[in-house]
This record gives structure tokens, C-alpha cells and sequence, in this order.
């Protein structure tokens, strides 16, 4: 449901929630009951990046109850060491 913002004549600006299929209805002014206008804002679009919007909905969704894991997450690679060089010849120098 959008949120529309309306500015009364006497008393200043204020929002109301409403079904888009009610856009156009009259709003009245909450402290005067006064006839508002519509003012056309821009609409609240998504500013961030969808892995952002991802983390910021798991960590909400997690704030007052922790997941429970089933499963470990899998595992890291090691980074692989070189092997050394085994010579057949070990009072040489290699390289
Ligand atoms: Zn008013």
C-alpha cells in the first residue's frame, strides 16, 4: 500500500497510507479537517544492491530468533602448499 502525502493550506504537509485504487479520493487535513491537495512525490525506489537488500533481510529476519543450521556450510579451501622438490641427487643444488 502506497504512501501518499497531501499539504493542507493552513497546517502543513502530512502522509496517509492508502490502496492505490484510492488515490484520488478527497484526504482531509488530521488537525483541521480541512480539504488537502495531493502533492506528487518521487516514489521510494530501492537505492541499494540486491546482496545488501539479501543481508539486511536475513539479518532482520534472524534478530529475534537465531536460524537454526542443519547443515555446515562448506568448507573453506586450504591454500595449497608447493611440494618440495625431492632430487635424487641431494648434495646438489636445484632450482
Ligand atoms: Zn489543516
Amino acid at each position: 500500500m502506497p504512501l501518499y502525502e497531501f499539504r493542507c493550506g493552513t497546517c502543513g504537509s502530512f502522509q496517509e497510507w492508502r490502496p492505490m485504487s484510492e488515490f484520488d479520493r478527497p484526504a482531509y487535513c488530521p488537525h483541521c479537517q480541512a480539504g488537502a491537495k495531493r502533492v506528487i512525490t518521487a516514489p521510494l525506489v530501492y537505492t541499494t544492491t540486491p546482496s545488501y537488500r539479501k543481508a539486511r533481510y536475513l539479518e532482520e529476519k534472524s534478530a529475534h530468533e537465531p536460524e537454526v543450521v542443519v547443515r555446515q556450510p562448506p568448507r573453506q579451501e586450504q591454500p595449497t602448499r608447493p611440494k618440495p622438490v625431492v632430487s635424487r641427487h641431494p648434495w646438489a643444488v636445484s632450482s
